[in-house]
């Protein structure tokens, strides 16, 4: 059996819509979308990564051409969304809000049927804000915000002399620290809400990280400001699987995996197993 080479092709789109369903009342509407609900639609630069998965046709090289996936990605997605409301131009959405979780499982649901057999979609990512993004694979449809903080640290483990802390750390065992810019992104999944089509309420999330995280751990050091690293080294490892315990704890949906960016090319990510 050959080794299968996956393929991913990126689009954007651009489209409106609005969390606000035309069988509730104003009242019903804002108790069910909280401070999104409202009556007109506002819109969003959609990303959308489509990966799909297959063995090269020994024949040309491929596994698909990449044109036929696009061809089918404008017919399908492209042409259908862009400029468009969502909520008034595509039926599914008619009853259906066009949350980003809602629109990931619809999207992958759609194209797993028009996809030809020898690329099947493997992954498919959509992005909704630079910090709001859903993802579909093996059925399962997971929701990642991000958020940031910036905190301090001294690489220094109380395992080891200081001789040693110096040889292992370098400059990172600086006495007085150094800062990042810590990007952390929260992937959680659960079923969707039939009536909101939200798998969470996003401002529950969100005060959650903020408490728990992002106001607890911004602008701090964590070796002198934050007790659960008072005898640990926070290298980003230790402040990750931290981050994942806390908030496992405290989420009222399921935590599938926390990524922290250290800098742009450093990330450490915990999975629920
Ligand atoms: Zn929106
Ligand atoms: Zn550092």
């Amino acid at each position: 059996m050959a080794r299968p080479v996956r393929l991913t092709r990126r689009v954007t789109f651009s489209s409106g819509h609005r969390y606000w369903r035309s069988d509730l009342t104003p009242e019903q509407n804002r108790a069910l979308f909280g401070e999104w609900a409202s009556p007109f639609n506002h819109g969003h630069n959609f990303g959308l990564e489509v990966t799909t998965i297959g063995t090269v046709n020994p024949r040309d090289g491929m596994v698909i051409n990449i044109k036929t996936i696009d061809d089918i990605l404008q017919r399908e997605v492209v042409g259908v969304f862009d400029q468009r409301s969502i909520n008034d131009e595509i039926s599914a959405f008619r009853d259906m809000s066009p949350t980003t979780e809602n629109l990931a499982a619809y999207l992958a649901e759609l194209l797993s049927k028009c996809l030809p057999k020898e690329s099947q979609l493997d992954e498919l990512k959509l992005e909704e804000t630079a910090t709001l993004s859903a993802k579909w694979r093996a059925n399962q449809v997971t929701l990642t915000r991000s958020y940031e903080f910036a905190a301090a640290h001294r690489l220094n483990s109380p395992e080891l002399t200081a001789e040693q802390n110096v040889e292992i750390f370098g400059k990172c065992n600086n006495a007085a620290g150094h800062g990042h810019n810590y990007v952390l992104e929260v992937e959680v999944s659960g079923p969707i809400d039939m009536k909101s089509g939200m798998m969470v309420d996003l401002g529950q999330l969100d005060s959650i990280v903020n408490e728990q995280v992002v106001d607890r751990y911004d602008h701090k050091n964590f070796n002198c400001d934050l007790p659960e690293f008072s005898d640990k080294n926070p290298t980003s490892e230790v402040v990750c699987l931290e981050i994942f315990e806390r908030l496992a704890k405290s989420l009222p949906v399921k935590l599938v995996s926390i990524r922290l960016w250290e800098t742009a090319r450093n990330m450490f990510e915990v999975r629920a197993e």
